[in-house]
């Protein structure tokens, strides 16, 4: 704690960890011996690095890159860049630190990693944007490989900076090693269903903890937040189980829509024209849009998916979300609901299926575009969805029962900690000290 006291977000998820591997180590002294939790916690490495580009007014501007690649005991580092303003060595930690665990828990050969910039994509034009992304990669390039370190997309990171830092990487490497980044275009070394494997993911996850309480999505009301690849494709696989979704948002506002969320007007207004979400009541005037984007949880729901971005529900915003009986709470974002807001739900009866295990979806179909280039094979859609379906359903069922055998029934937070933090634990003992 003494040596990371301002990182404030690593802090924070090292503290939900340690405090659901209590368990573990009553059990496990050999953990202890060897020291399991100091090593664990301090990254392999963390680069950082300048990044320079020019804007189109030919104005020169200086932004900071990260890597943060935190543990390869499962397999390469493996995990998304994000380009926001608010990045900081703190949120890289925090997120890489969660990575090693959700990797782990996929089942899939793959470590823990991540990365991204301070980088505001926000109002920049296209060709800045390729500018910026090929700075980034100009440096990063020789960090990363196919069986080194993998990134992929995260917030502000989609398919085209994807395309734009796959194409420089080509260039410098000299070389088609399409396995070095995941979320590529399909038919250009990507993998179908790796757009939705996120939101599909976490609709699969939680379409399991309904079934242990012998309900379906069915006519259930749903409240998303975010408007971005993962909220958009946890909104499509709801509404094709049947639930109806009544929000949306983006970081100015949210958008209720008591009829449901048209998806076709909000894959118009954020994947064709990338405007803001305020627009949707230009084409449903029946919706209402209402500044404040934490207000969302106002909204009374059946099932929660925040899927926007880290600390979106505070104890408060979870109190009212019980108040107003919410059944399920399932996080497509990444630490969505803080501490407070997690106690809240775990002390209140609320199923509540914690990132870690819940959206671990999108890095799992990585993991098969991985396989797909390595093998230079492309499987189908299908194919890509029904691994991605069972996988969500083993990691559920693995978190289950951890949770289980460690005296937590019912509680997946401990659970998905235990059991992806007990693979890596493991496989540490077995490489010995270094
Ligand atoms: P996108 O960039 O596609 O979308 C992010 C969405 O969240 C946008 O609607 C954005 O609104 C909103 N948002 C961002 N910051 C804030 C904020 N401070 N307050 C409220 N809303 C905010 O990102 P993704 O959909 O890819 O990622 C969303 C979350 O899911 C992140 O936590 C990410 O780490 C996590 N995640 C993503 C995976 C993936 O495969 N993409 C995999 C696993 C987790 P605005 O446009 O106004 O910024």
């Amino acid at each position: 704690k003494q040596k990371n006291s301002h990182q404030v977000e690593f802090l924070q998820a090292a503290e939900e960890i340690f405090i659901s591997l209590v368990p573990v180590f009553e059990q496990h002294p050999e953990y202890i011996e060897h020291n399991i939790l100091s090593r664990i916690v301090e990254p392999d490495r963390i680069i950082s690095f300048r990044v320079t580009w020019q804007d189109d007014q030919n104005q020169v501007h200086v932004n900071r890159g990260y890597r943060v690649q935190f543990n390869n005991v499962v397999g390469p580092y493996k995990g998304g860049l994000r380009f926001h303003p608010t990045v900081n060595e703190s949120i890289m930690k925090f997120l890489a630190f969660e990575q090693i665990f959700k990797n782990s828990l996929t089942g899939q050969p793959i470590g823990g990693g991540k990365g991204g910039s301070d980088f505001n994509p926000k109002g920049k034009s296209d060709s800045e944007i390729m500018r910026f992304c090929q700075a980034f990669m100009t440096e990063l390039y020789r960090h990363i490989g196919p069986d080194v370190d993998v990134p992929a997309g995260d917030i502000g990171v989609g398919g085209r900076e994807i395309g734009y830092l796959w194409g420089q990487y080509k260039r410098i490497r000299g070389a088609y090693e399409a396995g070095v980044l995941t979320g590529k275009q399909p038919g250009y070394g990507g993998s179908l269903a790796r757009k939705e494997a996120t939101g599909y993911g976490l609709v699969y996850f939680v379409e399991q903890m309904l079934l242990d309480a012998n309900e379906t999505f069915e006519d259930k009301i749903v409240a998303v937040s975010g408007s971005g690849n993962v909220a958009i494709y946890a909104i499509e696989k709801a509404q094709q189980f049947g639930a109806k979704v009544v929000t949306c948002s983006d970081s100015s506002g949210y958008i209720y829509d008591p009829t449901g969320i048209d998806l076709e007007v909000l894959k118009e207004i954020k994947e064709v024209k990338g405007d803001r979400i305020s627009t949707y009541v230009n084409y449903r005037p029946n919706a209402v849009y209402t500044e404040g984007c934490t207000g969302v949880w106002s909204i009374p729901c059946d099932i929660a998916l925040p899927c926007a971005t880290q600390n979106e529900i505070n104890g408060d915003s979870a109190r009212t979300l019980i108040s107003n009986g919410v059944k399920v709470v399932a996080e497509g974002a990444n630490m969505p609901s803080d501490l407070e807001a997690i106690n809240e739900f775990l002390n209140n009866g609320i199923l509540f299926g914690p990132a870690k295990a819940a959206n671990a979806g999108g890095v799992a179909v990585s993991a098969l575009e991985m396989a797909q280039n390595s093998s230079r094979i492309s499987w189908t859609f299908d194919e890509v969805d029904g691994k991605l379906r069972n996988i969500m359903k083993s990691i559920y069922s693995e978190s289950k029962e951890a949770a289980e055998k460690y005296g937590y029934a019912g509680n997946l937070v401990v659970g998905a900690n235990i059991a992806g933090f007990v693979k890596v634990a493991n496989g540490l003992l077995t490489e010995g000290v270094y």
